[in-house]
């Protein structure tokens, strides 16, 4: 008998729910009570440095030796009192994970006095053994130093280990020992400046005085699936490449729909509630939590933040979900697809612009002057994706997001936008409108009534306008990046597609000006920019069925790109016009381009390594030898049969199965023998961008063929005998 499965089954069927602590407080009355927040700093600081943070914090100024010093004490009494022990720099380097190195408050002087010891320069900086993050040779491992530096604009919080200790985590970026950028912060800091300038100009010079910055608003709703730890460790593909590479469908898999939104089944629930209680103390607005369509499928979505935020409290979250799991014996699948033939996970970056005024700019209201600011940013926003959609391809490259796009029910590799029918329709009237320039305005007449831009109908914030197979849709107030996957770092979408937007807004302004110049009133100079973006940006509009075949065939026949392949979208990185714009805004410079692309390429090529390690494993050593097992018993089966005498025909179908098993099993032999061999081949390969093609090629178009097999033993092969749990056990089981 399968033994290990069997345990791991009755385990999983017998687990109790963990009981959670639950505050007898208000929500209100705990939240953020674990973050060094703007209370703490008021109540701790002196006013001096107070408003010295509170500087950084808003503009980004920097903070002197002295200020620094007084938030460090404080932040060390406060972390103590916290019942902190150790500090760290907590940073998020190109692995894709969240790093921290602990140090501890407690020292000895040279007097040999035990002290609890917090420098302002320790808070300001740190020189972690960084030497094994990945820098795509940016720094030679001789002189293999990397620095984290405090970013003020996100708060510190306490985290607290299973131990019963805590730790004070200090929000870094990760740059290198000649200062370029390790991380997925440093980026997206210097975008949301650009932006901020950009979009200031844009509101200062055509709509609004009073704004003085625009801020980057992101929710991440982010997807995940939960599998018991017993179940999860006995499917070795899971351990190690975070997805099942073998299992049969079950016989009841999503084709009911039937757990969306479906009441949670009381395990999860109480596993829930228990890591958004611990979000909540972080600082993290965690709001809605759901079923998905999948068995086993869930959601959970913050209210909207600071995009900065945004992104660390994402990443923040993965962890604590990670870490809250193993108290109830369940794991989260962060992957994309860790199920085939079921819907994949994402995680929808939804994405707007806010002005230190209140205003969303992607909001239409009904006053005509407030509806062409919106559909300046509205228009801008689509010109920036149709001009870069490669880049924002590129930015969501990764193994795992790769059998996403275009799978089932998931946004295709075609990047399109999808803006609902009334704004369709809108968009449509401002392209057929007169020739500006025929349009007299006399005194007093009504310009955005003789432009028919006075109204935008209220309806659009109506949630059954929705596309769910757009990868960028319009939703209202907001746009939606859902083609991001669940296991992403936010940080690197949000940074091209703040970096876009602003170069689009600074290319805007540029023409309005030029309009303007010639004496042409502002609104119209405006509305004539946008007419022409709105005709040259049509064929990124898309409506229709993200996933049909159909599309794909449209979507090539008007020029779109359909970068299938990481590789191949990662490429786009180094087009000589990305390295242009991204090195003219000192984004990324072109050695920080290079550096991330043979990061992202040694990643993908990691994983896929890895997969192709675990297809054969497993297919050998657990599924070929437990199924010619299971053949022997077929054989011996027929010979007794033919022994005593039973008609041939009675065990003819018998011998069909035992051909069945040879067949796919030595099928399953000679295409791992060939995979092995096509890995050597690859690996002698020098250039890391070819490698990584012939992983994405050659090397994956295995694992196909070898699961096709494998799922077939698994219908012939007594279901005592199976050493892998099966999909209905790995899904349905709670
Ligand atoms: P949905 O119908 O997609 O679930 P929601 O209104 O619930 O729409 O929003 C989904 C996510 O979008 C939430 O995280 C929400 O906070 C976020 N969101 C709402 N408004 C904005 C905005 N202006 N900027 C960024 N994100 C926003
Ligand atoms: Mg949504």
């Amino acid at each position: 008998m399968a033994i290990a499965r069997f345990k791991a089954l009755e385990l999983a069927q017998t687990r109790q729910n963990v009981p959670v602590k639950v505050p007898t407080e208000k929500v209100t009355d705990f939240y953020g009570s674990n973050t060094f927040n703007d209370e703490v700093m008021r109540s701790l600081l002196s006013p001096e440095a107070y408003l010295k943070i509170t500087n950084a914090i808003q503009d980004g100024k920097k903070i002197d030796r002295e200020a620094a010093d007084e938030v460090a004490a404080a932040m060390k009494s406060w972390a103590l009192s916290k019942g902190a022990t150790h500090y760290t720099h907590w940073f998020q380097p190109l692995t894709g994970t969240t790093a921290e190195k602990h140090d501890a408050f407690f020292d000895i002087t040279h007097t040999g006095k035990a002290i609890e010891k917090f420098k302002g320069s320790a808070l300001v900086q740190q020189e972690p053994d960084a030497s094994s993050f990945p820098n795509g040779g940016i720094r030679s491992t001789f002189e293999a130093r990397g620095y984290t530096a405090w970013d003020p604009s996100s708060p510190a919080f306490i985290m607290e280990n299973v131990a019963g200790t805590a730790t004070l985590c200090i929000p870094s970026v990760f740059v290198s020992y000649t200062g370029e950028a390790l991380d997925y912060k440093t980026p997206l800091l210097k975008s949301i400046e650009l932006i901020d300038k950009a979009a200031t100009k844009v509101m200062n010079e055509y709509f609004n005085r009073d704004v003085s910055k625009v801020t980057v608003t992101l929710g991440a709703e982010q997807e995940y699936f939960l599998v018991d730890e017993a179940l999860y460790n006995a499917r070795p593909d899971l351990m190690m490449a975070g997805r099942t590479v073998f299992g049969h469908s079950p016989a009841k898999g999503q084709q009911l729909e039937d757990h969306y939104f479906g009441s949670i089944p009381s395990r999860i629930n109480a596993f829930m509630v228990d890591y958004e209680l611990e979000a909540l103390k972080l600082g993290m607005p965690v709001r809605t939590r759901h079923n998905e369509v999948a068995p086993a499928q869930f959601e959970v979505a913050p209210t909207f933040e600071e995009v900065n935020l945004a992104c660390d409290h994402n990443a923040l979250l993965m962890d604590l979900m990670n870490k809250v799991a193993v108290k109830h014996k369940l794991r989260v699948l962060f992957h994309e697809k860790p199920f085939a033939g079921i819907n994949g996970s994402g995680k929808h970056n939804n994405w707007s612009l806010g002005t230190d005024t209140g205003i969303n700019l992607l909001s239409p209201s009904t006053k005509p002057k407030e509806n062409l600011r919106f559909l300046t940013f509205f228009v801008n926003t689509i010109k920036a994706v149709h001009d870069h959609a490669d880049l924002l391809r590129a930015s969501i490259a990764t193994s795992g997001n790769e059998h996403r796009l275009g799978a089932n029910e998931a946004p295709p590799a075609i990047v399109s936008i999808f803006i609902g029918t009334e704004m369709t329709r809108v968009l449509n009237d401002l392209e057929n409108l007169s020739e500006l320039n025929d349009i007299k305005l006399e005194k007093g007449d009504n310009v955005y009534l003789r432009l028919g831009i006075n109204k935008i109908p209220a309806l659009l914030l109506d949630n059954t306008d929705r596309n769910r197979t757009s990868p960028f849709a319009f939703t209202g107030n907001k746009f939606e990046f859902r083609a991001v996957g669940s296991s992403a770092n936010s940080a690197a979408p949000m940074t091209i597609l703040n970096t876009i937007m602003a170069n689009q807004l600074f290319k805007f302004r540029e023409e309005v000006d030029a309009i303007l110049e010639k004496g042409v009133k502002k609104e119209l100079a405006i509305v004539e920019v946008l007419k022409s973006y709105v005709k040259s940006t049509k064929r990124i509009l898309f409506e229709g069925n993200g996933y049909s075949e159909d599309w794909v065939e449209e979507a090539a026949s008007r020029g779109l790109s359909n970068l299938k392949t990481a590789p191949e979208a990662l490429a786009k990185y180094l087009d000589p016009a990305a390295i242009e714009l991204f090195s003219k805004y000192g984004i990324y410079t072109e050695t920080e381009m290079h550096a991330r692309f043979e990061i992202e390429l040694e990643n993908y090529i990691k994983k896929v390594q890895i997969e192709s390690r675990v297809v054969g494993d497993l297919a050998i050593n657990h599924v070929v030898s437990t199924s010619l097992k299971y053949q022997t018993q077929l054989v011996d089966n027929v010979r007794g049969q033919k022994e005593i005498g039973i008609d041939p025909q009675y065990f003819a179908p018998t011998i069909e199965m035992i051909k069945k098993i040879s067949q796919y099993t030595s099928k399953i032999t000679t295409l791992c023998d060939d995979m092995t061999e096509a890995r050597k081949e690859a690996n002698n390969v020098e250039d890391t961008f070819e490698r990584a093609k012939l992983y994405s090629t050659n090397i994956k178009s295995f694992f196909e063929e070898i699961r096709y097999c494998v799922d077939k033993l698994e219908l012939i092969v007594d279901d005592d005998e199976w050493p892998l749990p099966k999909y209905r056990e790995l899904l349905l089981i709670r």
